[in-house]
């Protein structure tokens, strides 16, 4: 049998030849009426009647065939060349009598509409064109629900005389049949006079058509030899590939060779559309990987789930001020994009602008463990290693995911809010506040603008592997999950291979192609989670310091987080203070920010690199040299001097911008500064092995 693969309403998707060659297909259960009407009025009008043989048409073959002096043809009912066509006996009188034994046995057996189905089903229509569905998509490209009165008597005909329609060959009989054929369906009044004249009119077809050849990836990894059923929805799965090869032959010319994209529906969580690899004429190696399927680096896209579950288990609140300063956490140093650091950056704001620093620290306060298996439980089965194996890059691209199984993780965040399934972060106000935080308003800076028409709303977040390898974005409505993945699916990296600029402008047509969706998501009801309130600065629980505050909805965990840690009551008034390396960063981001030199309880200085406890992996040079690592600390007054120690040595001073390159052996060392107050304060750290 045929591999055949159709979409949710049976339209044909795709198919492959069956291992001997031909075009079969599985068999079909109902034979739609105008082909039915048009075979017996053909082959066996009182099929409905008689009892798998017809007496009065046997009598008149052999009158016929005795005239001939030999077996020409007639006599045998439907259900005897149902027989026939199961056992490919040769043709005589013995053999049609055990035909009609048989076709009575069969008649006993099944119903009309049956041996019907079975004819239909089994039926050669010429060339390598068994049956009639397979039949009525290569002669006329659709399928037999849809075929004419024309084109059904031409079908009715074939399985008689199934050489004549090869080019040049009986074409002409062919023709003068079906249009007697035609006749007589009038005459029996299946159809009116100008149905009739109109199809008198129709063409003989010519060439075979090719089968439709969608989502071919899908249907290549399709069971083989059945039909296959999916919940695709072929006129979108067609717009859906028109889209996709447009845009992926546009960045092939800018070395991005491969795009692949999945369109999943909220409500069933079906995938309605599905291109493992697009643009399948463009001749290039890997063009019938299904990337769809293949784990990639997921760079940054799995950040909403960390912030959905560290929303959820109240560790933040959506505003709660994360630390964004240089930092190496057992020999790993994260950067954000830009390069830059925030000093303190509210939690909604760095999943918006995708920073990796506070992300890692997000990470390291949640536990790689729980997020590896967090994520786990939304269905991602490629992180098969260990969590240490992962660590903090985990949340940075360090595990390879699907894009499948990644557009299918988003679907689950929106059908847990509507009630749909169930997910690991089932609290409706830590969804809420996710897709908030990931809705249109907040819009990575590196997004080509121009490049997009009309834009609807959307959560979407967009990642880029280390290396610039993989491109991805991702975007979830109340209505459908849409994935995109850009690259080479050979592995290459290209410059400017970046999710928001190169996966965003297609995840946004796709969008676009969509029918308008039920707006946004609905807000969660007053009564849910809880209400509290929260310092609007540092985005935690309100302290006994602080003097604004907003009333929030929240979800019940958060009136378990921490208060406010940054105000505090100074000469009868409240200050915001934030500690001196995250002071650092943040005033030159935040002109309204008051730096305070003068502090009762704690000292002026911190160091911003490296933190205290901290492991360094000093680089070395290809000659062996080792390289200088920058050391950094912040002071709270801009005109202080500061004098460094290295252990127990003097390493020098330094004044406004508070750097020194030090080259520290293997082991265990403080580094000490003191400034011209005699404040003092020192970090120890370890240099790793080489
Ligand atoms: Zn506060």
């Amino acid at each position: 049998m045929s591999t055949v693969v159709t979409d949710r309403d049976g339209q044909l998707v795709g198919a492959r030849i069956a291992a001997d060659g031909q075009w079969r297909f599985p068999p079909i259960r109902e034979v739609p009426p105008r082909y039915t009407l048009s075979l017996i009025t053909f082959e066996d009008k009182r099929f409905f009647f008689h009892p798998g043989v017809d007496p009065l048409a046997i009598v008149r073959a052999l009158r016929s065939n005795l005239s001939a002096g030999h077996v020409e043809s007639g006599g045998s009912t439907l259900t005897m060349q149902v027989v026939r066509l199961s056992r490919r006996r040769e043709r005589n009188l013995w053999q049609k009598g055990i035909e009609a034994l048989l076709a009575t046995r069969l008649e006993a057996r099944c119903s009309k509409t049956e041996i019907l189905a079975l004819y239909a089903s089994y039926a050669p229509f010429g060339g390598n064109v068994v049956g009639l569905e397979a039949a009525s998509w290569r002669y006329f490209a659709r399928p037999p629900e849809e075929l004419s009165w024309a084109e059904s008597a031409t079908l009715a005909i074939l399985p008689n005389a199934p050489s004549s329609l090869h080019p040049g060959k009986g074409r002409e009989a062919l023709l003068q049949k079906r249009n007697r054929l035609l006749r007589r369906l009038h005459e029996k009044g299946f159809l009116d006079e100008q149905t009739l004249l109109d199809a008198l009119d129709e063409p003989l077809p010519d060439a075979p058509h090719p089968l439709p050849s969608l989502a071919r990836q899908l249907v290549d990894a399709a069971p083989k030899g059945v039909r296959t059923v999916t919940g695709l929805d072929i006129h979108l799965q067609q717009q859906v590939e028109e889209m996709t090869t447009r845009w992926s032959d546009e960045w092939a010319r800018s070395g991005i060779a491969d795009l692949s994209a999945v369109v999943m529906d909220i409500r069933s969580g079906e995938i309605l559309a599905y291109v493992g690899n697009s643009s399948p004429q463009r001749n290039r190696p890997g063009k019938d990987v299904d990337i769809a399927h293949a784990p990639r680096s997921t760079g940054s896209i799995l950040k909403p789930f960390l912030f959905a579950a560290a929303l959820q288990d109240g560790l933040i609140l959506p505003g709660t001020l994360l630390k964004d300063t240089p930092v190496n956490l057992g020999g790993f140093s994260p950067q954000n994009f830009d390069l830059q650091f925030s000093g303190a950056v509210p939690a909604r704001e760095a999943l918006a602008r995708s920073l990796n620093v506070p992300s890692v620290f997000l990470l390291r306060d949640y536990g790689v463990a729980r997020f590896h298996s967090l994520l786990q439980g939304y269905g991602l089965t490629t992180l098969t290693k260990e969590p240490d194996h992962y660590g903090l890059s985990l949340i940075l691209g360090g595990g390879e995911c699907s894009l499948k199984e990644i557009t299918a993780a988003y679907a689950a965040l929106a059908r847990c809010y509507l009630g749909l399934a169930d997910a690991p972060v089932r609290d409706r106000i830590a969804l809420w506040q996710t897709f908030d935080a990931l809705r249109d308003v907040n819009r990575p800076d590196e997004m080509d603008w121009h490049l997009i028409r009309s834009v609807r709303q959307a959560a979407w977040k967009t990642g880029t592997s280390y290396g610039f390898r993989d491109a991805w974005a991702v975007g979830v409505t109340p209505d459908v999950a849409v994935g995109v993945w850009c690259g080479n699916a050979e592995g290459a990296g290209v410059p400017g291979l970046v999710g928001a600029k190169i996966a965003g402008p297609v995840l946004f047509d796709l969008l676009n192609l969509l029918p308008p969706s039920a707006a946004w998501f609905e807000q969660p009801g007053p009564d849910e989670g809880v209400w509290a309130d929260v310092c609007p600065l540092s985005g935690h629980l309100k302290g006994p310091a602080c003097d604004v505050w907003d009333h929030v909805q929240l979800p019940e965990a958060a009136l378990q987080s921490d208060a406010c840690p940054y105000h505090r009551e100074m000469g009868g008034r409240s200050v915001f203070l934030l500690p001196p390396a995250m002071e650092w960063f943040y005033k030159q981001h935040h002109p309204e920010y008051t730096v305070l030199p003068d502090l009762p309880d704690e000292g002026p200085m911190q160091f911003i690199y490296p933190e205290s406890g901290s492991t360094l992996w000093i680089p070395r040079q290809l000659d062996g040299s080792v390289e200088g690592v920058v050391f950094q600390l912040a002071h709270r007054r801009s005109n202080a001097t500061v004098w460094w120690h290295l252990d127990q040595s003097y390493l020098g001073e330094t004044r406004l911008v508070h750097q020194l390159s030090l080259k520290p052996s293997p082991g265990r060392h403080t580094v000490t500064a003191v400034d011209d107050e005699g404040n003092s304060v020192s970090v120890g750290f370890t240099v790793a092995e080489p």
